[in-house]
């Protein structure tokens, strides 16, 4: 009954005396009331009854590979000599019986129909993903890198830019010690033009294999980079402005949502440089409305500015930006605007990953202006915040905050981050403050602190919405237990779960069976352009991970269970 229930199969008619929305609302009250919903993660049978047997002994097979070091080492290696020995032909196929045919659903959307039409049948939907990335070699990377993220006026020696907000060829390469994300170099144009057909083909396939279903983009993929590391350049200096005025009013140490500024406090002689500041950020907003953004009138160069912190004054990031520089700028807007518009026609949540914290500021800050635009009537666009950042709770409380003021749906993906070890590195060797959380501690504890706070903003308003998006169990059973107390209920569709295709089955099947919305990131594309993908799938898979661990386990067990009760040929229905 519950399950039937809450997966919503059931038909109101057969309820001769009671309408189908008010049985729903009754039963989400008495499931509050009684005892709260548990999932027991390690029942085996529930949660591999959409695998076969065969698919089964496929994961053990990825898995137990995953945990030899040399495979997962040199596992790129690997992978072009074998196709050299086996031919095209047969190295798809062993592809396909082994890694691809664990973390890749297909090669296109055709393809990848029967696999995300039997996962919606247990209760798991889909986050499509298209996975095809270069095949770059690590010079050609940092060429393409810093082609594509220094300006003309940079070249020239116009320079008092920030060393954290500026291209360095050592780091060029973005794809070094990232296990979980997928990385675009910019080339030209017209190859951010056929992403972004790409994610718009994503989005029509969206809308046509669930009712809410969602795409995923980035949008370094829709651009030239430089922009995205000037503005965040200017964003962090407004936001750095900002708290050395509350700190002049010894506001320093507060949460930046008691930050408020006292005009009549400030000294006489910092009062008319920071009018002057205030009125020109006023301005600055003003340019930031989306409408006026996308505006082929409106410069976006003149948004580039930044507070001197002595004067007050304005001073422009950069003296010059050319007309093609301006275009470009206007060109990535554009198509992110594109996109938007597509998702809010086919009805597809839109979910922007989150990537470097070089460019993290102004990809997030767009993603903000977008949500003011689309997120009117319900949650279209969705942000990602990385909570191994150390300002993450401030990034998430400043967000809901203007969420709730200007009346709006708030829509937040959490992830802990995939870009560590590259930050640290980057911070240390370029030397700036490391962003990331001291240890792995910290950042459990920030993920469960965001976490509670959008809850508690779900519980409160009923407009925000957020994924969880985490292989992490612990942090699962954590979201489930703060639900319960705050009367948040699965049917209600306001907190959803992602985890990546091929990984954790047996956290995302109990759960879609339990009635919680639970979604896959289903990465797709041809074999041979996939190959970047899966060298970072067999990374986060390494055999020590404790969580690869604990997969390979209850594989076992569940593969023994059917070996002794005779299922061992079992295929899902
Ligand atoms: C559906 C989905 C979507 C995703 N989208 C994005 C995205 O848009 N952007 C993005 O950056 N990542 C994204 N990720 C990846 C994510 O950020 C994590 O890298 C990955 O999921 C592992 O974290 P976990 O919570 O699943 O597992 P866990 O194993 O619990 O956490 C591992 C993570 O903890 C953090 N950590 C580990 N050691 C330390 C340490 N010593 N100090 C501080 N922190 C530490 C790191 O972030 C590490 O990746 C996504 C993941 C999923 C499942």
């Amino acid at each position: 009954m519950w399950s039937y229930v809450l997966n919503k199969k059931w038909r109101p008619d057969c309820w001769r005396t009671i309408s189908g929305d008010d049985l729903l609302k009754l039963i989400e009250r008495m499931s509050r009331v009684c005892k709260a919903i548990s999932i027991d993660f390690e029942q085996t049978e529930e949660a591999y009854k959409s695998k076969s047997t065969l698919e089964l002994l496929r994961s053990l097979l990825v898995f137990k590979l995953c945990s030899y070091d040399l495979v997962v080492d040199k596992n790129m290696e690997i992978m072009s000599l074998s196709k050299k020995l086996l031919g095209q032909s047969l190295f798809e196929k062993a592809m396909k019986a082994t890694f691809y045919g664990q973390f890749v659903a297909g090669e296109d959307h055709q393809s990848i129909r029967p696999l995300i039409q039997k996962n919606q049948t247990y209760g798991v939907g889909a986050v499509l993903d298209y996975s095809v990335e270069e095949d770059l070699t690590q010079e050609e990377a940092e060429k393409k890198e810093m082609d594509s993220c220094v300006s003309v006026a940079e070249k020239e020696n116009d320079d008092h830019r920030e060393k954290k907000y500026k291209a360095h060829r050592k780091f060029g390469d973005r794809r070094g010690g990232v296990i979980s994300a997928r990385t675009y170099f910019y080339a030209d144009e017209a190859k951010c033009d056929q992403h972004m057909e790409t994610f718009l083909n994503c989005i029509r396939a969206s809308g046509g294999s669930s009712e809410d279903g969602f795409s995923a983009i980035k949008m370094t993929a829709l651009g030239r980079p430089q922009f995205l590391l000037q503005f965040s350049e200017v964003l962090v200096k407004w936001r750095r402005f900002f708290s050395f005025l509350a700190a002049k009013q010894g506001k320093g140490g507060m949460d930046v949502l008691e930050q408020k500024l006292e005009l009549d406090k400030l000294q006489v002689g910092h009062r008319r440089s920071v009018f002057s500041a205030v009125l020109s950020l006023c301005r600055t907003i003003d340019l930031l409305d989306w409408n006026s953004l996308i505006d082929d009138r409106t410069r976006i160069s003149n948004l580039l500015v930044v507070p001197n912190l002595e004067t007050g004054e304005l001073e422009p990031l950069l003296k010059k930006f050319t007309d093609e520089e301006e275009k470009q700028m206007k060109r990535m807007l554009q198509r992110i605007d594109v996109l938007a518009k597509h998702a809010v026609e086919h009805g597809v949540r839109l979910m922007v990953d989150a990537e470097q914290t070089y460019f993290q500021p102004a990809i997030s800050r767009l993603t903000l202006e977008m949500q003011r635009i689309f997120n009117r009537q319900k949650p279209i666009i969705f942000n990602t915040y990385q909570c191994y950042l150390k300002e993450a709770f401030d990034n998430v409380s400043m967000d809901v905050e203007l969420s709730r003021r200007e009346d709006w749906f708030f829509g937040a993906k959490l992830v802990r981050g995939a870009y560590m070890y590259q930050e640290r590195s980057r911070a240390q060797e370029i030397g700036y403050q490391d962003p990331i959380n001291p240890d792995y501690e910290a950042t459990n504890q920030m993920y469960h602190k965001c976490l509670d706070y959008v809850l508690e903003e779900i519980a409160a308003s009923r407009k925000a919405n957020v994924m969880v998006a985490s292989h992490n169990l612990d942090t699962v059973k954590f979201t489930l237990e703060r639900m319960n107390e705050l009367g948040l209920t699965p049917t209600e569709r306001k907190v959803y779960f992602g985890q990546l295709l091929g990984m954790c089955d047996q956290i995302s099947f109990p759960l879609g069976q339990a009635g919680f919305p639970v979604y896959k990131y289903v990465p797709y594309g041809p074999v041979n352009e996939v190959i970047p993908y899966l060298s970072r799938r067999a990374q986060e898979n390494r055999g020590f991970m404790k969580g690869a661990q604990t997969e390979r386990q209850l594989l076992w067990k569940e593969v023994l269970r059917r070996l002794a009760s005779g299922e061992v040929l079992y295929r899902p229905a």
